[in-house]
């Protein structure tokens, strides 16, 4: 049992290490595999065709959450600070419970200020909370829409908060939409850590004492495979895959571990809190003009929601 302790933390270091020496967009080989030692849960079969199937559970109105994904698309690419990324807070601001902005500091090469759109659902216990993110804003490429980088870990979010109930949850879950996740245009990927995740630095010092952070990326993928994300704390995940398996859709989290990515996570690890990043990182469209509606569909959109809702109830 202690060697086990020592090398889940071992493993947690390397993870962390590996973000640090790790452009974002950079695959290293799969660090895990069937006989991944954080698997806990059981593998299933892949799922049939490659996509997921109904959830069993329906918490999440994914006719609404694929809606709110498309709104965004149709607003064009929304870099941080840009006059569409500002028109999308506004909306989200008004779609979130108690939802409101909170300034971000930056260094000033975007086009605009930066703002984070936060909401919040009490929860039953007084001192427990939950962060719950994605990030709203979309990589300053040309044509990039960002179906899936951006609006479909937005759309998630935003249901999940719009489905739960004021103390229906032990904990109280704080939704997060963070901006400026993505580096300004022309970054290079080695200062990415520096220069993009500004939203979620500045969230992450607001809640040191969060009981876990759980972050909605690339999920909307149409051909949906979740691994673990190399960072994420593992036990979290174990959690998660658990959920996702009670929901029927377990086989969209395969039990191997995939290359640490930065994301908006891993300041959240950094402060201590355990986290946990849903990316479906084998994205063939990752910021290409191909990262549009034909990129993602409801189903993957649901089995995600769904999975993370199964989750929040059992945090
Ligand atoms: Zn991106």
């Amino acid at each position: 049992m202690r060697f086990l302790a020592i090398a889940l933390i071992a493993l947690g270091v390397a993870g962390l290490v590996a973000a640090l020496v790790l452009p974002r967009a950079v695959e290293s080989p799969p660090s895990g595999g069937p006989g991944d030692p954080t698997a806990t849960v059981p593998d299933e079969p892949p799922c049939p065709g490659g996509r997921p199937p109904v959830p069993r559970a329906d918490r999440v109105d994914e006719d609404r959450a694929f809606k709110l994904l498309a709104r965004q698309v149709k607003l064009g690419p929304r870099p941080a600070g840009s006059e569409a990324s500002r028109r999308l807070g506004e909306q989200l601001r008004r779609l979130l419970p108690n939802g409101r902005f909170e300034a971000v500091p930056d260094s000033g090469s975007r086009p605009g200020p930066l703002r984070n759109v936060v909401g919040a659902v009490q929860g039953r216990d007084p001192v427990r909370l939950v962060v719950v993110g994605a990030h709203y804003d979309t990589k300053d490429a040309p044509g990039l829409v960002g179906a899936n980088d951006g609006a479909g870990g937005t759309a998630a979010v935003v249901q999940l908060a719009r489905s739960i109930r004021p103390r229906q949850l032990g904990p109280t879950v704080v939704f997060v939409l963070f901006d400026g996740e993505e580096s300004p245009a022309g970054t290079p990927s080695d200062q990415f850590r520096r220069r993009g995740l500004s939203g979620s630095r500045d969230a992450a010092r607001e809640y040191p004492g969060a009981a876990a952070m759980v972050l909605l990326d690339f999920v909307a993928d149409r051909d949906l495979s979740i691994p673990r994300e190399a960072n994420s704390t593992p036990a979290v995940w174990q959690e998660l895959r658990a959920a996702a398996s009670r929901v029927g859709v377990g086989c969209a989290f395969p039990a191997v571990s995939r290359s640490a990515i930065s994301d908006d996570h891993v300041p959240f690890l950094e402060t201590g809190v355990p986290a946990i990043d849903l990316i479906d990182f084998d994205f063939d469209c990752f910021h290409q003009p191909c990262d549009d509606l034909n990129a993602v569909s409801k189903r993957s959109l649901d089995a995600s929601a769904e999975a993370t809702y199964e989750l929040l109830a059992r945090l």
